[in-house]
């Protein structure tokens, strides 16, 4: 005797195979990790970009960062920069603020997203 009733209005369990029939012959609904193409909604907030010949280095995408994954520096004088963004992918969430608090809008959120590395320390990367 089943332990199992079964509840009203249920679908009949032999309808199932019609699902599967299909889904043996339709392409699969996930993408191979590596080497599989996907595109992501323009929307998607993902990698940001950066534009050194545009920043002034006045630091307010580090100070607004809420998880304090930017990392702006001069390595040049004050008279003439040298510009340069790091970034810390594991600790950014994407949020989006560091571009929408630059005066010069010189970051930019892309919708590139794929980030994974193999270690800690590939993930922090020069924009
Ligand atoms: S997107 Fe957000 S978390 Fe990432 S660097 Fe910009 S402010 Fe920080
Ligand atoms: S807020 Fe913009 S201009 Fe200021 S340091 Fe950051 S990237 Fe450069």
């Amino acid at each position: 005797m089943s332990v199992f009733k079964r509840k009203p209005g249920r679908t009949h369990p032999g309808r199932i195979s019609g699902a599967a029939v299909h889904n043996l012959f339709s392409h699969p609904a996930t993408i191979k990790y590596i080497g599989g193409k996907y595109t992501l909604d323009k929307r998607c907030r993902g990698l940001i970009k950066y534009d050194p010949l545009l920043c002034i280095g006045c630091g307010l995408c580090m100070k607004d960062c809420p998880t304090g994954a930017i990392t702006i520096v001069n390595k040049g004088t004050k008279q003439d920069r040298d510009m340069h963004a790091y970034l810390d992918t594991g600790k950014c969430i994407f949020c989006g603020q560091c571009a929408d608090t630059c005066p010069k809008k010189d970051i930019v959120v892309t919708s590139e997203s794929d980030l994974s590395n193999f270690s800690r320390d590939g993930l922090k990367i020069e924009l």
